[in-house]
């Protein structure tokens, strides 16, 4: 095993520990919990209006912790930023230069990066229960229409990125096959607009 796999290994039994730790079923989990958790590890949330490529920042000193986090995220992408900072709180104050780790910037912090994504994937869903879910959805060849099928019953506040990244590590599809798929308007198509949508298409 060479010494990132080690590391990513390490960070995934981390996150199985503090799922424990907070009591978190896959669920269940949503912002409200992801604040309840920020609350008991004292970590502030500020929301600010930050650079277009930079999801979040998490700045400590002086056991002042807090995380800046992108005001208009929709919410899974701000529940997986706010679990990958999580990971930078546990892991990287030692690193933290300057009191901060610009997220995002993978050229200079490519390792700490990526064990945070890996930590927040298996935080937000576990893969042997991701596994799990995906032998009883019984679905053999995974098309585009499966996965929004999939996602619309999934139990984990996951995007459609995931979901791939997830088939993909298990080789169930091959690598970026549905990169140009807007699974979002796909998802419309087969299950029709949301009430609160509907006026912006009405003709
Ligand atoms: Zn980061």
């Amino acid at each position: 095993m060479s010494e990132r796999h080690i590391y990513f290994e390490k960070m995934k039994a981390l996150a199985r520990q503090k799922r424990e730790l907070y009591n978190v079923h896959t669920a269940a989990l949503g912002l409200r919990e992801v604040r309840k958790i920020y609350s008991a590890e004292s970590i502030r949330i500020d929301y600010y209006r930050l650079p277009y490529k930079i999801k979040a920042l998490y700045m400590c000193s002086d056991r002042d912790y807090s995380v800046a986090i992108q005001k208009n995220l929709p919410e899974e992408p701000k529940l997986f930023a706010l679990i990958h900072e999580l990971k930078h709180h546990y892991c990287d104050q030692d690193d933290i230069n300057k009191g901060k780790i610009n997220c995002g910037d993978y050229n200079q912090n490519e390792l700490i990066e990526i064990g945070a994504e890996v930590f927040a994937a298996e935080f937000l869903y576990p893969e042997n229960e991701f596994s799990q879910d995906i032998q009883y959805s019984r679905i053999s060849a995974w098309t585009p229409d499966e996965i929004v099928i999939f996602k619309k019953h999934c139990k984990a506040k996951v995007s459609y990125q995931f979901i791939c990244k997830r088939l993909e590590r298990l080789g169930l599809i091959s690598r970026n096959q549905f990169k140009d798929i807007q699974f979002q308007k796909l998802e419309y198509q087969i299950f029709g607009l949301p009430y609160h949508l509907r006026h912006r298409f009405a003709s």
